[in-house]
């Protein structure tokens, strides 16, 4: 969709109102904080499938302005690396369009659907897996699409779970949000709703006393917090503070990270994450590899490295401090967990064999086959 500039404005500016909170969105403003490298000087805003700037001036205070490589300015600053050819790339490589049951709702798996309920977010993330709705100025789902969609999970009652994503589904005000959980909730009180957001990361202030009294109205069915936190430097106290809003209300959290080249691809930065995720009671979730999304190849970490990665994590984290490794397959094909194979077969006697974590070999015998 072509960005049209008073659609931008305008949506910045409903975004400014809400959350009170400055937030950079032009390369100018950004260079009175960071001197820009020639990568990040060369991106050219005018591309219309390029995600428009956005940084709120609390996670740009996070990013060590003397440091180019800062883990953090990777994930929010543009760089022409966005903007290179990226060969094998898609734009929705999920299929997500095609897997679209109304305007804004995908129906991919059995249980579960996503409600695309805004395409705003206080800050765009460069490796953002779904350009081609995020950023794009069509604003919070309408009245008639909420309906629609909410008809649609009542009429298909394997539906257990609706997650309510974007877009950062936390820029709508309390009040948009209530009445969208009402519509949904008033025709299926027994759904799960999973709120899908970066807000605790890119704004926590954003986590108020009034979102959490309106949450815990809604007493029937549970709601999940999904966090995405990719690096230890955003879990500040703000940001702790405002996931344990949400866990002390009753609502847990999971975190989704996305491995990224040059941000966390490093055992020592996922296990430091993981462990302080653990201990301000959010539970790793999902290790991603990155999503073959057109602009995000300098992000995406060789597949052999991710599985090496994912090994030595396994050694090192306890069983809830380590995240699922996994992929969502390109065309639709949906997601599949990934590790190195510790079934490797079965020996002469019929037994299995299995490597251990540490690389010895060991063998189960299945009472089945031994008759
Ligand atoms: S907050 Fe989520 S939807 Fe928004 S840009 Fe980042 S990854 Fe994309």
């Amino acid at each position: 969709m072509a960005l049209d500039e008073n659609s931008r404005l305008r949506y910045t500016m409903h975004m400014h109102k809400i959350h009170d909170t400055a937030v950079i969105t032009s390369k100018e403003t950004l260079q009175d904080h960071l001197v820009l490298t020639e990568e990040e000087l060369a991106f050219d805003p005018s591309i219309n499938s390029s995600l428009p700037l956005s940084i709120p001036s609390y996670f740009l205070n996070l990013i060590d302005p003397q440091n180019p490589d800062d883990p953090l300015r990777k994930q929010v600053v543009p760089s022409v690396n966005e903007q290179l050819p990226d060969l094998g790339a898609m734009k929705d490589p999920l299929a997500e369009v095609s897997h679209s049951v109304t305007e804004r709702l995908i129906h991919r798996y059995p249980a579960r659907v996503a409600f695309l309920t805004t395409d705003i977010c206080p800050m765009y993330c460069r490796h953002c897996f779904r350009r081609r709705f995020t950023g794009t100025f069509q604003g919070p789902a309408s009245e008639k699409q909420t309906e629609e969609a909410a008809q649609y999970v009542a009429d298909h009652r394997q539906v257990t779970e609706i997650l309510f994503t974007g877009g950062d589904v936390l820029t709508l005000s309390d009040s948009r949000l209530e009445q969208m959980i009402r519509a949904f909730r008033s025709k299926r009180p027994d759904l799960i709703i999973r709120i899908c957001t970066r807000m605790p990361a890119s704004y926590p202030m954003r986590i108020t006393d009034g979102l959490i009294t309106m949450l815990k109205q809604f007493d029937t069915a549970p709601f999940y917090l999904m966090t995405q936190f990719n690096h230890p430097k955003e879990l500040t106290e703000q940001a702790t503070g405002a996931v344990n809003r949400f866990v002390d209300a009753g609502i847990p959290a999971m975190n989704q990270t996305v491995l990224l080249s040059g941000v966390n691809d490093e055992v020592s930065v996922l296990e430091d994450l993981c462990n302080k995720l653990l201990f301000n009671r959010i539970k790793p979730y999902y290790l991603f590899q990155g999503d073959l999304v057109e602009g995000t190849a300098h992000f995406r970490v060789p597949l052999e490295k991710g599985l090496a990665l994912e090994e030595e994590l396994r050694k090192r984290l306890s069983g809830l401090a380590m995240p699922v490794y996994a992929i969502d397959l390109p065309n639709g094909g949906g997601k599949v967990p990934l590790s190195r194979a510790y079934l490797i077969g079965k020996n002469a006697e019929n037994a299995w064999l299995f490597k251990t974590t540490e690389g010895e070999i060991r063998t189960y015998p299945d009472p089945l086959t031994q008759r």
